[in-house]
């Protein structure tokens, strides 16, 4: 529940009056990142497990580690590369528990109000495309995005600079005009580095888990509380 002091604090967390683009992250931002947790913590180790005639935990430890060497670089968001690595199927995996697949409470109300308000709407994410694609459609939030950028498509992901300067030729926007909101501190920084005029974090991307704190940064816990601060946008006379 969004209390009355929160509501104070939150009007003041975005200009919107400086916003004509708005980016989002997909995973933790948009979706609930349960989904993915449960995803990679426990079914895959669980089906690696039974695969290899391991224990889970000791298909955990084998995994963990390959895992790791390649966070924030593209293999680490790819599913052909994790079906190679292990032989299951991830793209088909994933489909089997698609049921699972959520919004974060209240982050549909606040597309909605961004979509309304005239802005452009784009989705900037390291999924893949069997991802991304399969979670849009399950989850029917697709209908509120002009784009849905993937970094594979430029072979960078959004933790590097470069992904920024494909996009922005790709996709002509002022970043100075943008804001973007990412449960990814790395990506968050990057995003800051390049120029994106507002940049928000996401303190409770996974609905099951507490919010964690994201120092240095504005954030929210979801983007259920910005909703509120578009809601006064659009009772201000103009
Ligand atoms: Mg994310």
């Amino acid at each position: 529940m969004t209390g009355l002091n929160d509501h104070l604090a939150n009007v003041h967390l975005v200009d919107w009056h400086r916003v004509d683009w708005v980016l989002l992250d997909m995973d933790g931002t948009v979706l609930d990142l349960a989904f993915d947790n449960y995803f990679w913590r426990e079914l895959v180790p669980a089906r690696y497990a039974e695969k290899n005639g391991l224990e889970v935990d000791a298909a955990r430890r084998e995994l963990e580690p390959r895992f790791s060497a390649v966070q924030h670089t593209l293999p680490w968001y790819c599913t052909d590369h994790w079906t190679r690595e292990t032989g299951i199927n991830m793209a088909e995996l994933k489909r089997e528990i698609r049921t699972l697949i959520r919004p974060i409470p209240g982050v549909e109300e606040f597309l909605r109000m961004v979509q309304r308000s005239g802005r452009h709407l784009w989705i900037a994410t390291n999924a893949h495309r069997d991802s991304w694609s399969l979670k849009l459609e399950h989850t029917g939030l697709g209908r509120y995005f002009e784009h849905v950028i993937s970094s594979h498509d430029f072979g960078y992901p959004k933790e590097d600079r470069r992904f920024w300067e494909a996009l922005r030729e790709a996709y002509p926007f002022e970043p100075g005009r943008t804001l973007f909101a990412d449960d990814s501190m790395p990506v968050l920084s990057s995003a800051q580095a390049y120029g994106i005029g507002q940049v928000i974090g996401i303190r409770k991307p996974d609905s099951g888990l507490p919010a964690r704190p994201i120092p240095s940064m504005r954030s929210v816990e979801t983007l259920a509380e910005l909703a509120v601060t578009l809601a006064d946008e659009r009772r201000a006379p103009r």
